[in-house]
């Protein structure tokens, strides 16, 4: 028997990175999945976003759990195509109860040279996408009084960065999200909660930008995010973690375990946040 027995698992930006270690870890403790998420180029960004490929893969990993998996290409900022993922994933499984809106996106500038487009898409994506995931999601959890919810925000959304303005904006703006809607959802049974991942080894951290900040400079290489991340904690001998760091916390957010958890942002950052003063 395995603690998410009988629930359904809506999923954002399943398709690779942490979204899908989310996916495959709910589906080993017996969640159907919904996985949605994305794909191409923003001239925004500096790396493109998953595949079909990607979230071809992620179905192939739930399934080798025994679990389903409906798996739905969907932009979180496009309002329609995010409640037809909702209405499909009903048809499909007959409720959800559990959300995990993790779907995000990176770029960097500095904040005077940061155009309206690269501000917006982060904004949309990050905050006004998370939004809208929740906003799609409520209503059926409303219905049968019960659902867990877990926002992925970051470090970024309880400390500045330097560069990537508009990535803390919305990160504390998604903790906003989640400490409002724990309030609003409490009476009807539902527990809301973020995650505050570190530095974690994705897609998202590994592109020249990342490299470059990670070496201080231009020339930064895979090399620079291992040692670089390697400093940004306090626990000796963690750099940059796999995903799966953050669906452990995850897993135990959306349990049963928590119930009597919510309103709360959880970083899972080796003891980064501790440090006075490391930004
Ligand atoms: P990732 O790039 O591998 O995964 C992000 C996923 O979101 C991709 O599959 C992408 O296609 C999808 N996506 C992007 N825009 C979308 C949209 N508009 N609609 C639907 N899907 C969309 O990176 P990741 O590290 O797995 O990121 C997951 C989450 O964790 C993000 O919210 C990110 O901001 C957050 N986060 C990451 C780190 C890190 O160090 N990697 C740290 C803190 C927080």
């Amino acid at each position: 028997m395995g603690q998410l027995d009988g629930k359904v698992a809506f999923i954002t930006g399943a398709a690779r990175g942490q979204g899908r270690a989310h996916a495959a870890t709910l589906a080993q403790h017996g969640a159907d999945i919904v996985a949605v998420d994305t794909t191409g180029s923003r001239d925004s960004m500096n790396y493109d976003l998953a595949t079909s490929e990607d979230l071809e893969g992620t179905v192939k990993e739930v399934e080798s759990t025994g679990r389903r998996c409906l798996s739905i290409t969907a932009d979180v900022r496009d309002t329609e195509a995010i409640g037809d993922a909702v209405r499909r994933s009903i048809d499909e499984f007959g409720h959800i109860d559990i959300l995990v809106a993790n779907a995000g996106i990176h770029s960097m500038a500095p904040l005077h040279e940061m155009g309206d487009d690269q501000w917006q898409d982060v904004i949309d994506t990050n905050l006004t996408g998370v939004f809208k995931t929740l906003r799609a999601v409520a209503p059926t959890m409303i219905e049968q009084k019960s659902g867990a919810v877990v926002l992925t925000s970051s470090i970024n959304g309880l400390e500045g960065g330097a560069n990537y303005i508009h990535y803390c904006a919305a990160k504390h703006g998604v903790l906003g999200v989640m400490r409002s809607a724990a309030l609003e959802l409490g009476p009807h049974r539902i527990r809301v909660n973020a995650v505050c991942p570190g530095v974690i080894d994705t897609p998202m951290t590994n592109y020249q930008d990342v490299y470059d900040m990670m070496n201080g400079g231009p020339g930064g290489d895979r090399s620079s995010l291992e040692e670089g991340a390697t400093g940004y904690g306090i626990l000796d001998g963690q750099g940059a973690l796999p995903a799966q760091v953050i669906s452990d916390a995850v897993l135990w957010l959306v349990s049963d375990q928590a119930y009597a958890v919510t309103g709360q942002a959880i970083p899972v950052d080796s003891g980064h946040l501790v440090q006075p003063g490391f930004s």
